[in-house]
C-alpha cells in the first residue's frame, strides 16, 4: 500500500492547505470537513503516513493507535456531541469509495443520522 503524499490532508499536515481546525496533538489532527453532511461533520486523521484503515491498524504504534481513538473522543466532547450520540464512518479502500488516500474517520453528528448504510441499486 503505497502512501501519495500529495493527497489533500498531506497538504494540510504540512500546512500548504490551510483546515478549520477543533484538535491537535503529537499523533492526530482533527479539522471540520469543507462539504459537513451533518450539523456536525469533523474528521480525525494521523499525522503519519497511513493510506486506510487497514494500513493504519497494520503499521501505525500503539501510541499512535491509542491517541487516534482518544482524539475522537476528545473531538466528540469538543463538538458537544458526545452525550447526543455520533457516527464514526471510515471509508477504506476502492468498495468503500474513500476519497482521500490518507486515513481518516468522519465523526457524523448533532442530528438523528437516520439509517447507517445506503447500498447502490
Ligand atoms: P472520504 O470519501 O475519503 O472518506 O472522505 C473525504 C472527505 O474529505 C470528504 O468528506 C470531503 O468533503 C473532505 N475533504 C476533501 N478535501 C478537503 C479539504 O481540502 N478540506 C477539508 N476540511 N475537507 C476536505
Amino acid at each position: 500500500m503505497a502512501y501519495d503524499s500529495n493527497n489533500i490532508f498531506a497538504k494540510i499536515l504540512r500546512g500548504e492547505i490551510p483546515c478549520d481546525k477543533i484538535y491537535e496533538d503529537e499523533h492526530v489532527l482533527a479539522f471540520n470537513d469543507i462539504r459537513p453532511q451533518a450539523k456536525a461533520h469533523a474528521l480525525v486523521i494521523p499525522k503519519g503516513p497511513y493510506v486506510c484503515s487497514q494500513d493504519f491498524a497494520e503499521k501505525a504504534s500503539d501510541a499512535e493507535i491509542g491517541a487516534f481513538t482518544r482524539a475522537v473522543a476528545k473531538v466528540a466532547k469538543q463538538l458537544g456531541i458526545a452525550e447526543s450520540g455520533y457516527r464514526v464512518i471510515s471509508n477504506s479502500g476502492p468498495n468503500s469509495h474513500q476519497e482521500v488516500p490518507h486515513y481518516h474517520v468522519h465523526i457524523l453528528g448533532g442530528q438523528p443520522m437516520g439509517k447507517m448504510v445506503h447500498l447502490p441499486e
